[in-house]
């Protein structure tokens, strides 16, 4: 018979644990935050350096070897340079902003949202009007950090 471990303490149902942490962030998955109950104050302050190590890398910049796509690229215009506070409200103003009204948007206007690319188009063998266009395109990175693109309307002469 082993003898009982003094430093153990008194055990604790789970329930009980669970009653004294803080709630979780609203909307976030449990199976993000439920792991991370468990974890020492220690391993927590890894985990929080290395979340804004990860929110560094998924907001990096898109440089111009990821921005390739279909078609030709007949003109193309940088990014403004805009605060890391600035980029946040300009994806989330993308995101939800519609077609229509990025055809409002001049394309200078349209470099707060990311790389502005004017694109010709091929559509398929056997037709006379190709490439079509053009059109403009924002090229960005979507909030997992994958590079993306939206159409933007036609450009000048499409
Ligand atoms: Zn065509």
């Amino acid at each position: 018979m082993p003898e009982p471990d003094p430093d153990a303490g008194a055990p604790t149902s789970p329930e009980e644990r669970g009653a004294e942490m803080p709630a979780p962030p609203e909307g976030l998955a449990k199976r993000v935050w439920e792991p991370l109950q468990a974890q020492t104050v220690y391993d927590l302050e890894r985990v929080i350096d290395y979340c804004e190590e990860l929110i560094e890398h998924k907001e990096r910049p898109v440089s111009p070897s990821e921005t390739a796509g279909e078609g030709e690229v007949a003109d193309k215009k940088p990014p403004q340079n805009l605060s890391r506070e600035e980029q946040r409200v300009a994806k989330e103003e993308l995101e939800e902003m519609s077609t229509d009204e990025m055809k409002e948007l001049s394309e200078d206007e349209l470099t707060r949202y990311g790389h502005v690319q004017i694109r010709k188009l091929p559509c398929g063998p056997g037709c006379d009007g190709c490439p079509h266009g053009p059109y403009r395109y924002i090229v960005y990175r979507d909030s997992r950090g994958k590079v993306t693109s939206k159409y933007a309307g036609k450009a000048d002469g499409g």
